[in-house]
Order: structure tokens, then sequence, then C-alpha cells
């Protein structure tokens, strides 16, 4: 750098008298660490400029090595300060240790202050299992529910009755401790939260027998839950304030019902509309008949009308689930299959044979042509 020879002018730099003391020497630091701080102020200039405020002030809140100072030595020696490219102010500490020295910590974000015992309870969830039916028609249930509750020996304080918390002497109710690192950007002060007291700022001397000072306990207790008619899988219904006590007896949270839906073995389920496929045998697709399908309503009568191909569907207003929280309903879609004989014998073949020749529709079977497919088709339209 050339420089050795310059003794630089510390106390110049930080714009104090020559025979400033260590508290007027730190207010000066401070005040133009405010200004020209990284964090605060982008221009290189004041980087440059800060570089050389906090090489100032670590020498001159230094007794020893402002002694040499004032003998007119330079305690740095070559290159380091205004020249740059020495020691980084910041290397030591992270930059949110250093603004929480300077500015109080608001850097970090975290208020200050002891944390409240009293925290809000957490919500809790139960799964129910339905039937369709069930979620049809809804249903009342008692569920045993296992959360925390409110401790009936000290009602939520946690004390043992007859004792009241006291202030923490560790950090004397501030609920945090503070560690000083001594540098020379002065003091860096990190906070924490204070260890005996978990950040409380109080403690219980005698924690209640019954909880342990948490001021709730685990216990089993029946919980009446109303489901309405017409929830489905993966709805949740709430009970608000049936949840988990808080710690210290905080405000419960919720319980959440989540429905789980059984299958069923005849329906399945499109919202508020119901499935169900239906076998036919192929004499009673084309001649036509009744028969009986259970819904949820009960017994059904279902008319199979002569001529009703595979594939088509009866549509039955009304007979599906109960709309939720409304008096309409959807409906019942019922598919129909129509089954074709497999094994016939001798005579059922005769006749079938009979059939086929007497409805000019014994080409068709003996021949997979496309055209004549298409014919064939053609024919059972008729
Ligand atoms: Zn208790
Ligand atoms: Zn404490």
């Amino acid at each position: 750098m050339g420089n050795a020879h310059v003794v630089r002018d510390y106390y110049g730099t930080l714009g104090v008298a020559s025979d400033a003391g260590p508290d007027e020497i730190k207010r000066a630091y401070r005040k133009l660490a405010r200004e020209l701080h990284p964090d605060v102020n982008a221009d290189p200039e004041a980087q440059e400029r800060f570089r050389e405020v906090s090489a100032a002030y670590e020498v001159l809140s230094d007794p020893e090595k402002r002694r040499i100072v004032d003998l007119g030595g330079d305690p740095l020696g070559n290159g380091r300060g205004g020249g740059g490219g020495g020691a980084d102010p910041f290397s030591a500490f992270g930059f949110g240790d250093i603004m929480d020295a300077f500015f109080g910590g608001q850097a970090g974000g975290r208020g200050r202050g002891p944390r409240s015992r009293v925290q809000p309870g957490a919500d809790a969830l139960i799964r129910m299992r339905l039937t369709l039916e069930e979620c049809a028609t809804g249903v009342t249930r008692d569920l045993t529910v296992d959360t925390a509750v409110l401790c009936s020996e000290c009602s939520g304080s946690g004390c043992a009755p007859g004792s009241a918390p006291t202030m923490c002497d560790i950090c004397n109710g501030r609920g945090e401790v503070q560690s000083v690192q001594r540098s020379f950007l002065g003091q860096v002060v990190t906070s924490r939260p204070c260890p005996t007291c978990r950040g409380f700022g109080e403690i219980i001397p005698e924690p209640c027998r019954q909880c342990g000072g948490d001021g709730r306990v685990r216990s089993r207790r029946t919980v009446g839950v109303r489901i309405p008619a017409g929830v489905a899988d993966g709805m949740r219904v709430r009970l608000a304030g049936q949840g988990e006590v808080g710690p210290g007896g905080g405000p419960a949270g919720d319980l959440y019902i989540e429905i789980n839906e059984l299958p069923h073995e005849t329906f399945t389920r499109e919202g508020s509309d119901l499935h169900c496929t239906i076998a036919v045998p192929m004499t009673s697709a084309a001649l036509g008949s009744d028969l009986v399908l259970t819904t949820l309503d009960g017994e059904e009568k279902i008319e199979i009308r002569p001529g009703t191909q595979s594939g088509s569907v009866l549509h039955l207003r009304g007979k599906g689930v109960p709309r939720l929280r409304s008096t309409a309903r959807g409906d019942l879609y019922v598919h129909v299959e129509v089954r074709t004989p497999t094994k016939l014998d001798e005579e059922q073949e005769r006749l079938l044979r009979e059939l086929a020749t007497l409805r000019s529709e014994d080409v068709a079977v003996s021949t997979r042509s496309a055209g004549l497919l298409g014919k064939v088709r053609d024919a059972f339209r008729q």
C-alpha cells in the first residue's frame, strides 16, 4: 500500500477529541455505524468509511491500542482500515448479531419480553367410519375423545393449591437472558430464552401435582356428535372448542370429525347421485320383466321394458343421497347390463337357432366381416 509512514487520524475518523472518554467514543461510533452500516447504506463509499470507522473504534476502545496511538504509533500497522483488504469487521459475527448490538434487536424480528404461559390449544381430528346409508340419513353418535382438558386441581394455573408463580430471578422476569461478547465493534449482545423459566419470566415454585404445572391433563371423555344428512367421504364436521385445551389452560382448539365413507356393495356415489348396475338375462331384456332393487328408501320395483339394450340407463329421480343442508336429493342411475347365456344345452341351442333363422340373423353368427356385423346391428334395432 505504501502508506506505512502515514499515521491515521483515528480520533478524526470518529469525530471525537483526543481526550474523549470511552462512553463518548462508543456513542460516536454507534452514531456513525447507524449511518454507514452496509445493512442500511448500500453506497460503496459509505462501506469504505464504515471500515475506517470500525477500525478507529477497534483501536480507540482498546486502552492498549489507544496508548500506542497517543504515543504516535499505529497499532494496526500496514494495510488495515482505510486500505481495505484487512480483516473483515463483519467476519466475526453475523449481521443479525451486529444489528442486535446496534439497534436493540429489531433486526432479529422477535419481540421482547416474556412469553405467555397461556397458549391456545391445538385442534384435534378424529375419523368416523360411516356407511352410505348413515351418510344419507345422518347419525348421532357418542365418541370417545382423548384430548387435553383443563386441570381440575389448579384450573390451568399450574400451581399447587395456595401457591403462586414467582418472578424468575435469573432473567428478572424478562424471559430472556443476554450474553455479551466484547469485540472491536463494541458489545455484541445476543438474547436467548431464559433456560431457567423457559422464557416465561416466572417460575412455578410448587407445581400442581395433577398436571405437573402444565395446567391441563390428558383425559378421555365422551362427546355427543350429530352428523348431518348428506355428508360424504373426506368431509369434516367441526365442533368448536372441543379440541385440546392449551398450555396454562389456554382456550381449547376445535375438534374435527372426518368422515370416512365405507364402500357400498351395490351403489357407487357421485356427489349426491348414486349409480348401480343390474344384470339382466338376454331373454328378460328382449321380452321385458320387472325386478326389485333395494334402494336407500327400501325396495323399489324396476321395470325392464321389452327390447332393453345393454348399457341403457334407468333414471330414478330423487332416489339418491340428500344434499347437505337441503331438502333436495340426488338421483339414482341404474345401468343395465344384458347377459348373454354362455352354457346352452341342445334344446336351448336348437331354439335359439330357430329364432335366428326366423329373424334372418343366422348368417351373422358364422361370419365376422364388418359389413355383415353392421347389418346385424341394424337388424336388432328394428
Ligand atoms: Zn394442575
Ligand atoms: Zn427466567
